[in-house]
């Protein structure tokens, strides 16, 4: 009898040992290749579950201690910030990270790759002088009036938006900001961040507003002929770099509190962040790096990344602004 137990729970080990369980909320292709090569080079078999950040949350939640999740991949720090304030990540050591920006990590999760949310204009409507020095704030002068294309209120990179602008700018201000936007909006806000962008290419709106890696995306083709000629018609150009510089967010991962492969999954969370991984993040979903001095593909994403970016505030700051953020943006008008 004691035999068997040992031998079974040997063989537990053994089935433990050579797997991850991890959960996304990603939905890049890339993402894919990248998890079969870490397979490849440690033989730990990576199992995929997929859904929104949510859903994701909830399952883990629910399933507590049996949950046999052992990371929580997520875009977007205030959704990482969700799952934080439930209790689901256990602490990571930080000196294992510190080669990463502090601002894009804490104690319960670290920054994978980056992206910038962005204005994106068509030269031959709006002169690039018009633009060159906009900041965030600008958007809600009246020269912008029924110009600007931008998803609804209930988009998580919007809401991180505005939090990163009340955690600037305090609440005051950030109302009266708020209601100028709203008004500067060209439609009622609708349609993902690729929608905005063909709103600017069409001519009917002025300016967008989305992240960065969509614009790439486009004119990569792998959205369809109709959206890379779209794309073509249309700049990006990054906000603030005469102040505090460009809002950027995450996608970012940490280790569950019950998660039964830790060391597999620090392991992991170490070949993400190797600079090979990165440089495929760069080259298949047009993000950017979160290791400093490393440049994306600059041909297929058509993007400078020598931008300044805003660190004078932790990316964990969306997260916890965010619902007042919302409440905000909703009082505003903004649907
Ligand atoms: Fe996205």
């Amino acid at each position: 009898m004691l035999k068997f137990i040992f031998l079974s729970l040997l063989f537990y080990n053994y089935s433990l040992a050579d797997e991850l369980n991890l959960f996304t909320s990603r939905h890049y292709e890339g993402d894919n290749m990248l998890f079969n090569q870490f397979t490849d080079k440690t033989g730990i078999k990576v199992n995929v579950v997929s859904g929104k950040s949510k859903v994701l949350e909830k399952r883990i939640l629910e399933e507590g201690e049996k949950s046999k999740a052992d990371i929580l991949f997520l875009a977007d720090a205030g959704a990482l910030y969700s799952s934080q304030s439930k209790g689901l990540f256990t602490k990571l050591d930080q000196k294992r990270y510190n080669f990463i920006s502090k601002s894009l990590r804490n104690d319960y999760w670290v920054g994978i790759t980056k992206r910038a949310r962005i204005v994106f204009y068509n030269p031959n409507v709006t002169s690039v002088n018009e633009i060159k020095d906009i900041t965030y704030e600008n958007l809600a002068d009246k020269k912008w009036d029924k110009a600007i294309a931008i998803r609804q209120s209930n988009n998580i990179y919007n809401q991180s938006l505005v939090a990163s602008i009340l955690e600037h700018n305090g609440e005051r201000k950030t109302k009266k900001w708020l209601n100028g936007f709203v008004k500067n909006f060209a439609r009622s806000p609708q349609g993902n961040d690729r929608a905005q962008i063909l709103m600017v290419a069409s001519g009917k709106a002025k300016l967008a507003v989305a992240n960065s890696y969509y614009y790439s995306l486009m004119l990569s083709g792998i959205k369809g002929d109709k959206q890379k000629k779209a794309a073509e018609k249309v700049l990006p150009h990054f906000p603030n770099q005469n102040g505090r510089g460009t809002h950027i967010n995450i996608s970012g991962a940490g280790i569950l509190k019950f998660s039964p492969n830790k060391e597999n999954a620090l392991k992991f969370l170490d070949f993400l962040l190797t600079e090979k991984s990165q440089l495929e993040f760069c080259n298949n979903s047009f993000e950017f790096s979160v290791l400093d001095n490393m440049k994306s593909n600059k041909i297929r994403n058509n993007l400078n990344d020598n931008f300044k970016e805003d660190h004078s505030i932790d990316v964990t700051v969306y997260g916890k602004r965010q619902k007042e953020a919302y409440v905000l943006m909703k009082k505003a008008g903004w649907n």
